[in-house]
């Protein structure tokens, strides 16, 4: 098995050239956190959470700092580098499902696989589905699902290449609170199970409070830092 990845962020500063100028997303952010555990950022809307998340998971390069994952300092690399990197080390969960609407839930995890050279592997997709409790569900649309099924579907899509770090952003954001909690479920399963290193956005304390930590942002800066343990 690949060993669990650790995140680290050193002196890193993210600057937007907006329409009225230049934006301080985040500013002087070092943070480390541990192979395979689990971190929540918290904080007000504009404080820079998405910022992080998009440096981390190496969609963007950060204005100056380093981020390295595992033993890859990935804002060092090329943008094509960044996105093989991306493909290989990473799952995402978004705030939205954004499953392909004309593929069924078994294909959109399929397609996951797939990008991996790994085809024919209908049966794991299945699988997976069951998994996330979505057994029978395979064949349908996503238009036929449930906004928390989708999300589920969603879920496995993430983890179906058993990346070493999950970054999902606000992933119960349009959630109930029972799906929800099914959601942070299986992706405390992974880092339990397959040593993800995960990071979670989230408003939700009670989601927070599932993680090993919490970070809270406040104007693109660290604001508190607090290690806790997950109650069951
Ligand atoms: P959060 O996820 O905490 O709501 P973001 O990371 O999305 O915050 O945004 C942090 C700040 O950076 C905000 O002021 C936002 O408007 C700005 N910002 C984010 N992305 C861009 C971008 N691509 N171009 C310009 N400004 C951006
Ligand atoms: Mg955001």
């Amino acid at each position: 098995m690949i060993p669990p990845a650790r995140i680290r962020l050193e002196g890193v500063s993210k600057i937007y050239a907006g329409p009225s100028g230049m934006v301080c997303a985040l500013e002087g952010i070092s943070l480390d956190v541990e192979p395979a555990t689990s971190l929540a950022v918290t904080g007000p809307s504009g404080c820079g959470k998405s910022t992080l998340v998009g440096l981390i998971g190496g969609l963007e390069a950060p204005s100056t700092g380093c981020v390295v994952i595992g033993e890859c300092e990935i804002s060092r690399l090329s943008e094509r580098r960044r996105a093989r990197v991306r493909r290989e080390e990473f799952g995402f969960v978004f705030q939205s499902d954004n499953l392909l609407p004309f593929l069924t839930a078994v294909e959109n995890v399929a397609l996951q696989l797939a990008l991996h050279g790994r085809s024919n592997e209908f049966e794991r997709c299945t699988a997976l589905l069951a998994a996330v409790g979505l057994e029978g569900h395979g064949d349908k649309l996503p238009d036929q699902l449930s906004g928390g099924q989708r999300q589920r579907v969603a879920v496995a899509r993430a983890l179906a290449h058993r990346p070493r770090v999950v970054l999902a952003d606000e992933p119960t954001g349009s959630l109930d609170p029972v799906n929800a909690t099914a959601v942070v479920e299986l992706l405390l399963a992974a880092q339990r199970d397959f040593g993800t290193t995960l990071v979670v956005v989230t408003h939700d304390p009670t989601v927070a409070s599932r993680m090993d930590r919490t970070i809270s942002l406040c104007n693109g800066h660290l604001a508190a830092d607090n290690a806790h343990d997950p109650t069951p």
